[in-house]
């Protein structure tokens, strides 16, 4: 079999969380170790950390490193999922900041991505599965509509703006776009959200069988908007919507503690589906 999953002894977990900038440590788990998977790939972006939080055992995992120490084209995609995978996780929420290509996305909203596009470059690990054993696993609509439904009623219920619909194109970086490139993805593409770290990430939370959904949360407008930002403004809508990202995940967490139901969703079979 390809997976080979060895759990780090007697720690495992149920949810995990894989934390965007901004968003290095969540602050509401009860007993919280700190835990070293090692992987195929090599290790993860840092140690995980793994508590309860509301009574589920989740596993958090900070995407850029405590401290923000790896660019978007360096990170571990691949040990960062084979870990979370590995410690038994089931449901993966991912959170990341992103620009805004539509005037109507506002800085301080909340959207829950259905679509991406990938502009990402060369040099980026888009799977586990190298050769001898190749799949090709159905990307049509590539998030866990259940976990994404799961998301947004919570957003709503807190009462924060937060967009059901959204295409994420995701590009290389670490630069941003030109304005001329910028363009082409709000008005050719017709994206509506930009970042830098959602593929591969989606790709491999699919072929690794996980319910994975995004909370991306608006930071800014992108270069498109001609309207300057300076970096106080940015971090300043940034804090604020990591402590309502904080809020989303405290209420999110406990409707996760079951099981991913057969019929909202079919992650679990992903490479029962994959064309070989
Ligand atoms: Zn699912």
């Amino acid at each position: 079999m390809v997976y080979q999953i060895v759990r780090p002894e007697g720690v495992s977990a149920h949810v995990g969380v894989i934390g965007g900038s901004g968003l290095y440590d969540p602050g509401i788990f009860e007993k919280p170790v700190e835990v070293k998977v090692d992987t195929p790939y090599g290790s993860p972006s840092d140690y995980i950390i793994v508590g309860e939080v509301r009574g589920v055992r989740v596993a958090f995992l900070p995407r850029h490193g405590r401290g923000h120490r790896i660019p978007p084209h360096s990170i571990n995609y691949r040990a960062n999922l084979w870990a979370l995978k590995a410690l038994g996780v089931k449901w993966v929420v991912s959170v990341s900041a992103i620009g805004s290509l539509r005037w109507d996305y506002k800085p301080g909203d909340f959207v829950v991505p259905d679509q991406f596009i990938d502009m990402t470059k060369n040099r980026r690990h888009y799977t586990f599965f190298d050769g001898p054993a190749t799949v090709h696993v159905s990307m049509a609509d590539p998030f866990c509509e259940s976990l994404r439904l799961k998301i947004i009623e919570v957003g709503s219920k807190l009462g924060y703006t937060i967009h059901p619909k959204g295409t994420y194109v995701c590009i290389e970086g670490p630069r941003f776009s030109t304005r001329a490139e910028s363009r082409v993805w709000k008005d050719v593409f017709k994206a509506d959200i930009i970042g830098m770290t959602l593929v591969p990430e989606v790709n491999l939370a699919c072929e690794a069988q996980l319910c994975y959904a995004t909370l991306a949360m608006v930071t800014d407008y992108d270069v498109w908007a001609e309207r300057p930002v300076t970096a106080e403004e940015v971090s300043k809508v940034m804090a604020e919507n990591v402590e309502r990202a904080k809020k989303i995940l405290y209420e999110l967490i406990p409707m996760l503690s079951g099981e991913p139901e057969p019929g909202k969703c079919s992650c679990c079979k992903a490479l029962e589906y994959a064309i070989v």
